[in-house]
């Protein structure tokens, strides 16, 4: 092998020897790139699950609550939300018969009862507390409370909350003002938040079932209230199919109460609320 040859030889080796030696550190960079990735894929997956179990934690300390329930509405988010409300009874007749309804579509709704009505058929009343639907007051015998005096107006608010606390041990949280009619005497005598509502069905008016579907389901929109009286045969037929119709569009169906929490609003005495849009 000539000198120059040698020189050749050597100058390859030493060529391939670099190469070897790239090989190795594109793995020494290569290995823990490849560890750190799949940690933070495992931390990724990690996190998401406890942002899953946020929603069964929502009352620890304030913090933790305040990061739970920020938690808990991002979870939420991108669900359709309505809340179906039921006002004017309760009435044995229909009221059970739209419960049976609401139990075995597993749908909770807002009740606004009389409190004329739940000292006549307080059984009913005790049926929809105890399965879990929001019972909330709709005075204690529907006068327009701003054709009235404060005094009347805090009776008729009052009075119909002892109604509901004697039959269920609870006070009702939520009033709605009959007729939607409301001033600043009125705020200011009720003694709780005023729900109204932003999709009428206008059931007392049409008493048909297949109306309050269409009305309902052509005005509905994420954050909705629904207004329907219990009290009426064609409601009840028309509230099942709005259930239908509205869980085939993507809603789903919480309480009044559930839905502000949902939407991070915290409700104020004598404030009206007509919906909790996203
Ligand atoms: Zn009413």
């Amino acid at each position: 092998m000539s000198l120059e040859e040698q020189v050749k030889n050597k100058a390859v080796n030493i060529e391939k020897k670099d190469e070897d030696r790239k090989k190795h550190q594109w793995l020494k960079i290569g290995i823990p790139f490849v560890v750190l990735l799949s940690f933070v894929g495992w931390l990724t997956g990690w996190l998401r699950d406890q942002a899953m179990d946020a929603t069964t934690i929502l009352s620890i300390s304030a913090p933790m609550q305040k990061q739970a329930e920020t938690l808990y509405k991002r979870n939420t988010f991108g669900k359709k939300l309505v809340a179906l409300t039921f006002d004017d009874g309760p009435f044995p007749a229909t009221t059970n018969r739209l419960l049976d309804i609401l139990r075995e579509k597993e749908v909770r709704a807002t009740f606004f009862e009389l409190g004329t009505m739940a000292s006549r058929y307080p059984d009913v009343t005790k049926r929809v507390y105890n399965e879990k639907h929001e019972l909330a007051s709709h005075t204690m015998s529907h006068r327009q409370l701003n054709k009235i005096s404060a005094g009347e107006v805090a009776a008729e608010a009052g009075q119909a909350r002892d109604v509901i606390r004697n039959i269920t041990g609870e006070d009702p949280m939520l009033m709605r003002p009959p007729y939607g009619a409301i001033n600043r005497i009125v705020a200011g005598n009720v003694g709780a938040p005023m729900i109204l509502w932003t999709v009428d069905t206008e059931d007392w008016r049409s008493k048909d079932a297949g109306s309050v579907l269409e009305r309902a389901r052509s005005a509905a929109f994420d954050g909705a209230i629904i207004l329907m009286h219990d009290i009426y045969e064609s409601t009840v037929d028309g509230a099942a199919m709005v259930i239908d119709a509205l869980r085939e569009d993507g809603y789903e169906f919480v309480t009044v109460s559930e839905l502000a929490k949902m939407r991070g609003v915290e409700l104020r005495n004598g404030e009206a609320y007509g919906s909790f849009k996203p």
